[in-house]
């Protein structure tokens, strides 16, 4: 494929989201009987606004110089107390930041410890860990919709207050998913809403240059279809939902292509429907409908003419559900999500994970097909937001936007030239991809604040910060090369995920996911060889052998900043499921791809050969705060888990015994 350099396999947030958990209560939190003393409830009205992943750093040095007009006196107000670096969870990822966030519980309690998890397996055949995505489960149903779970455990804030008679307004925000019933106020599921394939989300990329083999290997989060044209005409099938009652069986639509009409383009027909595009060209929203019997499954997506010449090459966003006529809800109450695209005039995308970074990882699109796309859905976020301020009815706001996240690991490595992935072309064109996104926050904000009342309160938050990643390291290639992991035959490198060529009677600690380390532990895992006894010590063994490693092929860097102890971290009703280390790398380095899913490739450090080039996720919380700025001073160390109690003491609710956080405005702090 013409821009198809080379083809990724996985992205570890764009798993199929099939998986189950047996242990994630949920339930109405306990009140404290020893709550600090609740002060009298605001008469103003409290406005949260999130921003995924804005870096205190980056926030600083563009508002120093000038590029953040509205933000900037913000960082400087009353002495510097309206901003302060926030605190994320350890480790600082959205997954776990945001559970924090809503639920105001460490991961050691609401049990989200990274995207990926690890299951026990005991059944005798196959292996005995397999990695599952952690944050969202959907079970198949013999009819109907899979049922989803969030397996989070706990209650987020909002369902708290709007019980208690506080109407709440709650927008995008991530891993709200299913959203939650509610006496007072309306929410809308952020990330962790699935596409119609129950996904993360997928693409479609369909081209005549695609072979066989290229479509047996997708790149993560997406599917090619080869297509074949005669005279002018092809078809193909679109995949959607899995057959209810059938699964992984997938029901499809059929999509017929002619090209020619209009002139140097293509026309799409689905059903009676025709979309003509020309290179370029996007269409809007499409109505995609899948029959199964007398169920019908409805979808949206739109369609990118990438060329319609001797090669034909069109690609499909992620099947958003139809707002108007969701699968599953998607929203509280269910036809909220219709009053939605009502407001907005328009469909608008309801899968959670929002922008297409797999389809630029996969490069299938490019960096301007990529923004143009982002811009497209940020645009209707504020305008969701612009509609929720305009209303009387709600007393707090929530609302999130993840596109200050996406941009920064799709864009870093414009702004590094020492990235592997660094292109000098590119970074002229796109380098201040990630600066324009902080200014249309810096906009945002500027709006809000102007629509706020003088006894509002505003608190602009971000659950983590970001670094740069150049370099992954094969973790479980380095515990191999420790005499702590074995492979079959004594093998030295296993081309296979899934730890599928481990041999378990001879490994010690095998890692899964962004930075976590188990230990093979006896009576645990179904073939574990580590006693309890001498866990702690093969701990400490590895933690020593992390913090000293160095990478003599980028200068004898230090490759880890800092290895925790779960259990000296992760305490609480979940820490059952916490990883036994967690590892936080230094600037610049990662986890590797293959590590994530279980691989134990050759060679200890790889260069990152995706567009994905900045991360966090298995980076050190000390070093990896959010922000937080408020228009009131604020407490001098705020952490994310500290969100909560302030919304419950703001309004003047009891706060529940298992918060372990305060709140964040100086004047309620005891
Ligand atoms: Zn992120």
């Amino acid at each position: 494929m013409t821009r198809h350099t080379r083809l990724w396999r996985i992205a570890f947030p764009c798993l199929v989201l099939f998986a189950g958990c047996g242990s994630c209560g949920q339930g109405r939190a306990p009140v404290a009987d020893a709550a600090p003393a609740t002060p009298a409830a605001h008469t103003g009205r409290l406005v949260i606004l999130g921003f995924d992943g804005v870096d205190p750093r980056w926030l600083r040095r563009w508002a120093d110089e000038g590029k953040l007009p509205h933000l900037a006196p913000m960082l400087t107000e009353a002495g510097g107390t309206h901003f302060r670096p926030l605190r994320s969870t350890n480790p600082p990822q959205s997954p776990v930041a945001w559970a924090s966030f809503s639920t105001g519980m460490n991961p050691g309690d609401h049990g989200i410890f990274d995207f990926i998890g690890r299951r026990l397996i005991s059944a005798p055949q196959g292996p005995p860990v397999l990695p599952f995505p952690a944050t969202t489960s959907f079970e198949p149903q013999p009819s109907g919709p899979p049922v989803a779970t969030n397996l989070r455990t706990g209650v987020p804030f909002w369902k708290t207050l709007s019980d208690g008679g506080v109407h709440v307004e709650v927008i995008n925000v991530p891993y709200s998913f299913p959203p939650d019933p509610m006496r007072n106020g309306v929410m809308l599921s952020g990330l962790g809403v699935p596409d119609v394939r129950e996904t993360n989300s997928t693409f479609v990329y369909v081209g005549t240059d695609i072979t066989p083999e290229h479509a047996a290997h997708p790149p993560g989060g997406g599917v090619l279809l080869p297509l074949r044209m005669e005279a002018g005409r092809g078809q193909f099938q679109l995949e959607g939902p899995t057959r209810p009652g059938h699964a992984p069986d997938r029901l499809s639509v059929s999509v017929d292509v002619r090209v020619g009409q209009p002139e140097g383009g293509l026309t799409l027909k689905i059903g009676q429907d025709e979309h003509p595009l020309t290179p370029g060209q996007m269409s809007d929203f499409v109505d995609l409908v899948f029959r199964e019997g007398t169920t019908e499954i409805h979808g949206i997506a739109q369609f990118l003419c990438l060329e319609a010449g001797a090669q034909v090459r069109v690609f499909v966003t992620p099947i958003s559900f139809d707002p108007r006529r969701p699968y599953s809800p998607i929203s509280y109450p269910n036809d909220y999500a219709a009053r939605v695209a009502q407001e907005l005039g328009h469909m608008y995308k309801t899968v959670g994970w929002d922008h297409d970074t797999s389809a630029l990882n996969g490069e299938v699109i490019d960096e301007g097909e990529f923004l143009r796309e982002m811009n497209a859905v940020e645009a209707d976020r504020r305008a969701m937001l612009d509609a929720a301020l305009g209303q009387d009815d709600w007393r707090m706001l929530a609302w999130v936007s993840t596109s200050t996240d996406r941009v920064s690991h799709m864009f870093y490595r414009l702004i590094d030239p020492e990235h592997p992935r660094y292109d000098a072309a590119l970074a002229a064109q796109y380098g201040d991809a990630i600066l324009n996104e902080y200014q249309r926050m810096d906009a945002t904000v500027a709006h809000v604040l102007d629509q706020l009342r003088p006894d509002d309160t505003l608190l602009i938050v971000s659950d983590h910060g970001f670094h740069d990643y150049r370099w992954g390291l094969h973790v479980n290639q380095w515990l191999r090369q420790q005499g702590l992991l074995t492979l079959r035959g004594g093998a030295e490198s296993s081309p296979r995920e899934f730890l599928l060529d481990v041999d378990w009677s001879q490994t010690k600690a095998y890692a899964l996911g962004t930075g976590q380390i188990y230990i093979n532990q006896r009576g645990r895992e179904r073939d574990g060889i580590v006693s309890a006894e001498d866990a702690p010590t093969l701990l400490q063994q590895i933690r020593t052998g992390l913090e000293a490693l160095t990478d003599e092929s980028h200068g004898g860097r230090s490759i880890v900043h800092h290895v925790y102890v779960g259990s000296e971290v992760f305490q609480g009703g979940r820490s059952g499921d916490a990883p036994d280390l967690q590892v936080a790398f230094e600037e610049y380095y990662r986890t590797s791809w293959e590590t994530i899913l279980g691989g134990v490739p050759a060679g200890l450090v790889a260069d990152n050969p995706r567009k994905w080039s900045g991360d966090h996720a298995a980076s050190d919380v000390r070093d990896t705060p959010g922000i937080l700025l408020s228009n009131r001073a604020l407490v001098a160390e705020p952490g994310i888990v500290d969100l909560a109690p302030t919304a419950m003491r703001f309004f003047g609710e009891p706060v529940p015994a298992n918060y372990v956080g305060q709140s964040v405005l100086a004047q309620e702090s005891p």
